[in-house]
């Protein structure tokens, strides 16, 4: 049973460090005139209104995208992210949030291509409601873990996938490592984003994860925002994302923009929440 609902935590912390760096991955790859695949394999529904019942019931937002989003001006790096939100929403503010599908579609070009899996029933309908009229776009009603590495590679073979699942059940951690493994044996050449929680000490299993990937591919680029300090039990202070053939000195970028990120979400102003960008190798 599916009970993860994306619009309780749209837009939070956690949306604005992965629909950051994706946007940025994005307007990198598109700086080359070829054109390029994205594919999603747990897309959410795409849209969000951060006025509704789900995202008040936790106003998780606030913290997120509430915080950035009077600062935008100072955050030229991120200007695509906010000129989509601005573009959803025409009288102000930034209610209407784009999911990652949404994002990328308003990133990509004329002749890019989305290809979109998510398994929930009403998710997939919303995804639907949402997308469907682009004709770029393709979305599948499927378990993103085996479709990823079943419809690989792409064509063209050009392009980026993200793997977000919601991690609720202990058993997505090895499922991402299991999903990268098969994809990237199938297609070696693609950009992977991989996002992650970062989770009080006793429920933490970020090390694990990237030691799971680093099963199958020599090294990822690692970019963790925290907006307070690891406590032993608190829940998600913080995430990541994991990035395997990331564009060239995309690190540099990363470094840039997680500080900006850092200073703008902190909440408990302590220093002990921050950021890293970091390099991860494999151990012979
Ligand atoms: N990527 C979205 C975004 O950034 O806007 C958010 C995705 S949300 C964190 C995770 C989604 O994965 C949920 O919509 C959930 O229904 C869906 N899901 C859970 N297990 C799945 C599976 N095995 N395959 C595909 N989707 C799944």
């Amino acid at each position: 049973m599916l009970s993860y609902l994306h619009g309780f935590h749209a837009g939070n912390h956690a949306d604005v460090l992965k629909h950051g760096v994706l946007t940025l991955l994005i307007e990198t790859l598109t700086a080359k005139p070829k054109p390029l695949v994205y594919l999603d394999s747990h897309a959410g529904a795409g849209l969000y209104d951060l006025n509704g019942e789900q995202a008040a019931k936790t106003g998780e937002f606030v913290d997120g995208i509430g915080r950035l989003w009077p600062m935008r001006h100072d955050l030229p790096e991120l200007a695509g992210y906010f000129d989509s939100i601005a573009t959803l929403n025409p009288n102000g503010g930034h209610a209407r949030y784009p999911g990652s599908p949404e994002l990328a579609r308003r990133l990509l070009r004329p002749n890019d291509r989305l290809i979109l899996m998510e398994l929930h029933k009403t998710e997939v309908q919303g995804l639907r409601a949402a997308l469907d009229g682009d004709p770029r776009v393709h979305i599948h009603h499927r378990n993103g873990f085996e479709g990823l590495p079943a419809l690989l590679p792409p064509k063209p073979a050009r392009g980026l996938a993200l793997i977000d699942p919601p991690y609720e059940v202990k058993t997505d951690y090895a499922e991402v490592a299991r999903c990268l493994a098969a994809a990237h044996a199938r297609w070696p050449t693609g950009v992977y984003a991989i996002w992650y929680p970062r989770l009080g000490l006793d429920r933490d299993q970020s090390e694990t994860l990237l030691q799971g990937l680093l099963d199958s591919v020599p090294r990822v680029l690692v970019a963790e925002l925290s907006v307070r300090a690891q406590t032993r039990d608190f829940g998600m202070h913080g995430s990541g994302m994991a990035l395997v053939n990331p564009p060239w000195q995309f690190d540099e970028r990363l470094k840039t923009l997680l500080p900006q990120l850092a200073a703008a979400l902190t909440l408990d102003g302590t220093g002990a929440s921050g950021w890293r960008v970091a390099w991860r190798e494999a151990t012979a």
